[in-house]
C-alpha cells in the first residue's frame, strides 16, 4: 500500500540542498555548533533535561555567557527526524501567522543527532490567550498555501513515518497517504470483518469528506503538549508534521486528547470557514491519529479504531 505513496520522494540529497538553501546551519558536533552561532569562545556550562518529550531527550543548555537555548537530541539514526522538525517549523514561521521556536541549527556527531532551538521559557499568557490563539491558527492555515495537497518531502508523526507524496485531491490524499498506509500496519489488529469495513470506508470516502479552497500549511500534530506558551505569552507551535491539507484537520485533532479551552472554538469559528457537517468528517481525520496510536502503542487504541471504523464503514 505504500507504494501507492512513493514517487514524489525527494533523495537525501536535495533535502540537504533545501536546507543550505534555507541557512540552517547542519553541524558535525554540537561544539563546533556552539562556537559558530553564538561566537568561538563560547562553550556549554550547564546541561539540565527538560521532562516531557516523547521521543527525544530534551535538554536546556546553559552557556557559560548564561545564554539559555533549547536541545532535541537521540541517536545519530534520528537526524532525519529533526530535518523534518525544521522544515516544518520553517514552512509555519514563514507565513508570519503564529510563534514558533527559532531554528538554530541542527548537526550528528559521534554518539548523536540533536537539533538547536530558541528556549522558550513560557511566559505569562496574554490576557485573551485562546482568542489570540485560535486568530494566528486561521490565519496560518490561511496564509501557508500549496499548491497540492501532501510536502516536499516526508516526515514523522510522533514515532510514525508520514508519508507526503502529493495529490491535487484532498480526499484522495487523505486516503493514499493517510488511511491507506496506517490501515496496511494496522491490519494485524483487525478482523476480515473489520478490515471490509475499512475498504468500504476508503472507498466512499468522498461521500464523507470534501475538498477545501485550496491546499493550507497545517500543523499535521495538533494536540495539546504541542502548544506551548512563547516567550510573548502567546500561544506558539511546537513539533509540527506539517503539510498541505485541510484545516479542519488541525481542528479534529484538537478535540481528540482535549485540552483546548472552548474560547479557542469559538474564536476559530468566527476567524475561520468552517462548511457544514465538520462534525460528521471530524472523527474520519482523528481515524488516522488513532490507527497511528495503534500502530506505535498497541490494542489500547484498538477499541476507538473499531467505533469509527463500525460507525462510518
Ligand atoms: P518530542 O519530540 O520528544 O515529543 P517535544 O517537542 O514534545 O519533544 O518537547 C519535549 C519537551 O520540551 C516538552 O515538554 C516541551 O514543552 C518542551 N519544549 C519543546 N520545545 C521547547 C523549546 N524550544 N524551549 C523550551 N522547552 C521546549
Amino acid at each position: 500500500v505504500y507504494m501507492t505513496c512513493i514517487p514524489e520522494r525527494p533523495s537525501k540529497i536535495k533535502r540537504r540542498i533545501t536546507m543550505i538553501e534555507k541557512r540552517i546551519p547542519m553541524y558535525t558536533s554540537l561544539d563546533q555548533a556552539i562556537r559558530d552561532i553564538f561566537g568561538s569562545d563560547r562553550t556549554v556550562d550547564k546541561k539540565r533535561s527538560v521532562p516531557g518529550g516523547d521521543i527525544n531527550r530534551a535538554s536546556a543548555l546553559t552557556l557559560d555567557d548564561g545564554t539559555v537555548i533549547f536541545m532535541k537530541s537521540n541517536s545519530p539514526g534520528f537526524l532525519d527526524i529533526f530535518e523534518a522538525e525544521v522544515e516544518g517549523l520553517e514552512a509555519i514561521r514563514k507565513t508570519g501567522a503564529i510563534g514558533v521556536p527559532v531554528v538554530l541549527g541542527l548537526g550528528r556527531e559521534a554518539g548523536f543527532s540533536f537539533l538547536l532551538l530558541e528556549f522558550i521559557s513560557g511566559g505569562k499568557k496574554i490576557p485573551d490567550y485562546w482568542e489570540v490563539f485560535a486568530e494566528e491558527l486561521a490565519a496560518m492555515h490561511r496564509k501557508g498555501r500549496g499548491e497540492v495537497y501532501g510536502f516536499d518531502r516526508d516526515n514523522w508523526i510522533g514515532a510514525g513515518k508520514q508519508i507526503n507524496s502529493t495529490r491535487h485531491s484532498w480526499i484522495i490524499f487523505f486516503r493514499d497517504c493517510r488511511l491507506e498506509p496506517q490501515l496496511a500496519l494496522a491490519d494485524r489488529f483487525l478482523s476480515p470483518e473489520d478490515r471490509k469495513r475499512a475498504d468500504y470506508l476508503l472507498a466512499h470516502l468522498d461521500s464523507y469528506l470534501c475538498e477545501p479552497e485550496a491546499p493550507a500549511l497545517i500543523h499535521g500534530d495538533l494536540w495539546a503538549g504541542n502548544m506551548i506558551t512563547g516567550n510573548d505569552g502567546k500561544g506558539w507551535l511546537i513539533d509540527p508534521a506539517v503539510y498541505y491539507g485541510h484545516p479542519e484537520a488541525d481542528l479534529a485533532m484538537t478535540e481528540l486528547f482535549g485540552g483546548f479551552s472552548g474560547r479557542f472554538y469559538a474564536a476559530y469559528r468566527k476567524a475561520s470557514h468552517l462548511e457544514p457537517g465538520y462534525e460528521d468528517r471530524r472523527d474520519i481525520y482523528n481515524l488516522y491519529h488513532l490507527l497511528n496510536h495503534l500502530n506505535l502503542f498497541g490494542g489500547g487504541y484498538l477499541g476507538s479504531v473499531l467505533a469509527v471504523l463500525r460507525r462510518y464503514g
